[in-house]
């Protein structure tokens, strides 16, 4: 596994890209499928563009009406072929429990995320934690079980769908 140089490294989350970030997440997917030799054509770049400006994660759906509306006639094999590409690529992650897609906010990187996700509004947040998959690759290695890749969703609230909220204390709920 890559060393971990991540600017938000230490932090709990990462905050939603500005136009500026969008900006440069797209320059470092380009660079990234110029290195891989891989294509990122039209469609690559507008799919991630469309998923990295986005509030909360996008369906695919979602995604095949904004291209509508920027009147290419994609078809939703093509969404999906796009999506695929960008996966594979490391560029956006997929949210097993709704179907949804998300930016990696940091696709050089070889890492496993943890997604935190609110039931409310839907806005989702990518933390990294290795304590929990390593915890979840040692106990599989017992089983004999070889972890090819691990995706956590966390249910809950967000600070803005839950004012008022407190942790609970330490002992609190034991
Ligand atoms: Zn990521
Ligand atoms: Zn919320």
């Amino acid at each position: 596994m890559s060393v971990h140089q991540c600017p938000h490294a230490g932090k709990t989350s990462c905050m939603r890209p500005t136009s500026l970030q969008v900006e440069s997440l797209i320059n470092q997917a380009e660079q990234l499928c110029e290195q891989r030799q891989q294509r990122f054509t039209a469609l690559r770049r507008r799919v991630l563009t469309l998923i990295c400006q986005a509030e909360s994660p996008m369906g695919a759906y979602q995604l095949l009406e904004f291209l509508q509306g920027d009147g290419r006639s994609a078809a939703p094999p093509t969404i999906y072929r796009a999506l695929d590409f960008l996966m594979a690529q490391g560029l956006i992650h997929r949210l097993a429990s709704n179907n949804t897609y998300l930016a990696c906010a940091h696709p050089q990187q070889d890492h496993e995320a943890v997604f935190l996700v609110c039931q409310h509004c839907g806005q989702t947040q990518e933390i990294h934690t290795d304590g929990i998959t390593h915890s979840v690759q040692e106990k599989a290695s017992r089983y004999k079980f070889k972890v090819l890749h691990t995706s956590v969703e966390v249910a809950g609230l967000c600070a803005k769908c839950s004012p008022g909220f407190n942790p609970p204390s330490a002992g609190g709920l034991a």
